[in-house]
């Protein structure tokens, strides 16, 4: 025997003592999948582990945008890892330690690669620990989504994937983790996050907020709101409230208070009015100026103020631009003519049918106007103003003799929603005739004459021009916000009757002044965007939507995005319940309004909603097709059971994610009926069958004006997603002048 020989002999010796389960278990690293499997995105989410908790300790700066972070991250293997990915978009990443120890890392797209040096073993916990920086990037997808950079701070809406523009993330519904928040701000502003408020620390001029989100949840759902909020926190029905609404929407105009002298001419409010307040001024050969400070609050593309000029009793009728620039060409939303409204401008503009909709109806005809008339041209501003204005009117005169104009500035308002309107004040006429800053003496207009009629064709005025010397600021969208907030007990109240008990210790809603016409049902507190409120009275059915996205949405998510309609049909569904138990309308209302009022032809029923591809899970025909849906089952099973379905369907998937097949196993085992027909058919693509009477004859064709109510707001906040079949805003506004 050779020493070699022996060597080897040894060798197998002493691997025949060891126990021989040693070497079967020796792991096998393998890197964990760049994605977690979804076909709409193929990188969101990471596999081989689960992550259980989140701590997230920021500091944004919103004077630079910069957000500095550290995420510490708890997961567990669920394979034995040779690297795994966290998706991170964007930011700077400064260090980044597995279980305490320094790793290497790569970058590439919106995957960062962690590659322990001796991996990780499957069902190991291990802790990540990511400090980074950077100007978080708003997505430029669905209407923007992730970070938005606001006036005053930020605030998050990370649907579908937009986490990882703010922390390194698992970026999938499918890894749902609690979340703790610890935000330092100035201590001037405020923070809002998920779950409850746990601490306030304020050293050296800035706050660290703490917030915590015990419950699973879905890293899109993750959010903070920074900035100037009144926050109302609360406790009702065992539920703890934060209610958070930004001030700056107290007010959509400031106070009006005069600049020169005690007093102002003020045109005050009306409905469908037009108001002038006119002068004869001899023009001199050369020319003249008129100027004057102008203070404008008029509903933007609606309501107009503008300078009429004609030769004095002549018919070459026309509008003036403001040599200081106010003025414009812009027609705005052109109300005049269809409307039968204010056809004088007729003179300056001419209406312009652009779509006409439904041949068989004028309902929905769509007009704009071109900037010329049959007399002269449209300069006029609309809009609120900043402040008093100078405005300067040049009136030519190119003749070697005096002429006479007729001067007039006017004040032309629609039939709905007024602003606080328009005050005069310090009128410069170069000639002298007609300067006066309204006081009151003998003659406090100088030769104005307040014209009692509107022009031929409009309706009488309800008021004109008056003198005053101060006008109240215009309550804002903010009043509204706060009176929709409050609905929140009551509407989360009236859901745990429909869906089963509430799946979240804490509730709540922010509304930041933010121009975004969307709202997202962000885990215990839904941000709204600001333009689903008025300044009179609350909104109910956003609320209910995003609230009843708390069952379906949060609590049970997708499972991949191609299950939207289980998220947006049943939030849409919910505003439909909620209006028949208030006397809205019924659900069957709003179902007959849909078969009625969109053709079979129409595009509108051509999406497969089950299956509706990356580019189209938030189109229209999600939210109100997946409605129809439920109503459809509803009508197949009737009410009992389809009641049964809802709330099973909530209690027995709570904190899962889902998919139809699972809810469509679920229908048929409590109905014991086969329904794929039914969910085939109304989730894929065609016109459906909706089994009513007089079958979508579409005698009732009437147009979004006459929805159900329900319906009709819907329309509304949808109305330039892809897939409505409603796109006129100018009907929708006349319908409801909500703002
Ligand atoms: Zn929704």
């Amino acid at each position: 025997m050779t020493r070699r020989l022996l060597f080897l002999v040894s060798l197998i010796a002493l691997l025949g003592s060891l126990p021989s389960t040693a070497l079967a278990a020796q792991p096998v690293f393998t890197p964990g999948a760049p994605g977690v499997g979804d076909p709409y995105f193929p990188l969101d989410g990471n596999g081989g582990y689960d992550v259980a908790h989140y701590d997230l300790a920021l500091a944004y700066d919103p004077d630079t945008d910069e957000l500095t972070g550290v995420a510490t991250i708890n997961a567990k293997a669920t394979q034995s890892l040779s690297s795994f990915d966290l998706d991170f978009v964007g930011l700077d990443l400064e260090s980044l330690t597995v279980d305490g120890s320094s790793v290497p890392t790569s970058r590439d797209g919106q995957e960062l690669t962690v590659s322990p040096p001796n991996g990780i073993k499957t069902g190991t916990k291990f802790t990540v620990v990511a400090a980074y920086s950077g100007v978080p990037q708003t997505l430029d997808e669905f209407g923007g989504s992730g970070f938005f950079h606001t006036d005053d701070g930020a605030i998050i809406m990370g649907e579908p994937h937009g986490a990882a523009t703010w922390f390194p993330a698992n970026d999938h519904p499918r890894d749902k983790a609690s979340f703790t928040f610890h935000i330092t701000e100035p201590a001037a502003l405020q923070v809002v996050a998920n779950g409850a408020l746990k601490g306030q620390v304020t050293n050296g001029g800035e706050t660290t907020w703490t917030w915590d989100s015990p419950e699973p949840m879905a890293t899109y759902l993750a959010f903070m709101a920074i900035g100037h909020f009144d926050i109302h926190a609360y406790q009702a029905n065992g539920i703890k409230f934060w209610d958070a609404v930004d001030p700056s929407l107290d007010f959509d105009a400031p106070a009006i208070t005069t600049i020169d002298g005690a007093r102002f001419l003020y045109s005050q409010m009306a409905d469908g009015s037009y108001k002038r307040v006119t002068h004869l001024i001899d023009v001199p050969p050369g020319g003249a100026r008129i100027s004057f400070k102008i203070n404008r609050d008029t509903e933007q593309d609606w309501d107009f103020v503008f300078v009429e000029s004609r030769t004095a009793g002549g018919d070459d009728w026309t509008t003036l631009p403001d040599a200081n620039g106010h003025t414009t060409q812009n027609v705005g939303t052109c109300p005049y003519n269809y409307q039968g409204q204010n056809p004088f401008l007729e003179h300056y503009l001419t209406p312009v049918l652009i779509d006409p909709g439904d041949p068989s109806t004028t309902d929905d005809d769509f007009y704009s106007c071109d900037p010329t008339g049959s007399s002269g041209e449209w300069n006029a501003a609309t809009g609120t103003g900043n402040g008093w204005e100078d405005w300067q009117i040049e009136l030519a005169n190119a003749t070697a003799s005096p002429i006479q104009k007729e001067i007039s500035i006017a004040y032309a308002s629609d039939p709905a929603v007024q602003w606080n309107g328009v005050a005069i004040d310090a009128v410069v006429v170069s000639t002298g005739q007609g300067t006066t800053s309204f006081e009151e003496d003998a003659d406090p207009l100088d030769g104005w004459v307040i014209q009692p009629d509107p022009p031929e064709g409009s309706p009488p005025n309800a008021n004109t021009w008056t003198f005053a010397d101060s006008v109240a600021p215009r309550p804002g969208r903010g009043f509204g916000a706060r009176q929709s907030l409050d609905l929140g007990p009551d509407v989360l109240a009236y859901e745990t009757t429909r869906f089963g008990p509430y799946p979240f210790a804490t509730g709540g809603g922010v509304v930041d002044n933010l121009v975004v016409f969307f709202a997202l049902e962000n885990q215990t507190r839904p941000t709204y965007s600001p333009f689903f409120f008025g300044p009179d009275g609350p909104t109910d059915f956003v609320i209910v939507h995003e609230l009843a996205h708390q069952w379906y949405g949060d609590s049970l998510s997708v499972d991949t995005w191609q299950y939207t309609w289980l998220n947006e049909g049943f939030a849409t569904y919910a505003e439909w319940l909620w209006s028949e138990d208030h006397d809205q309308g019924s659900a069957e209302d709003n179902y007959d309004f849909w078969a009625e009022n969109v053709p079979p032809d129409d595009p509108f029923w051509n999406l497969a909603i089950g299956d509706p591809g990356p580019d189209h899970f938030f189109d229209g025909e999600i939210y109100v097709r997946g409605a129809l849906t439920l109503h459809a089952l509803r009508r197949e099973v009737g009410d009992k059971q389809f009641f049964q379905i809802l709330k099973t369907w909530a209690t027995s998937q709570r904190g899962e994610t889902v998919t139809t097949a699972e809810f469509i196993a679920l229908a048929e085992k409590i109905s014991k009926k086969d329904l794929d027909p039914l969910f085939s058919m109304w989730l894929g693509s065609g016109y459906p069958d909706f089994g009513l009477a007089a079958p979508a004859a579409r005698s009732k064709l009437q147009g979004p004006k006459h929805a159900p109510a329900a319906s009709r707001d819907l329309i509304r906040r949808l109305h330039d997603r892809q897939g409505m079949p409603f796109r006129n805003p100018g009907t929708l506004r006349t319908a409801k002048p909500t703002n």
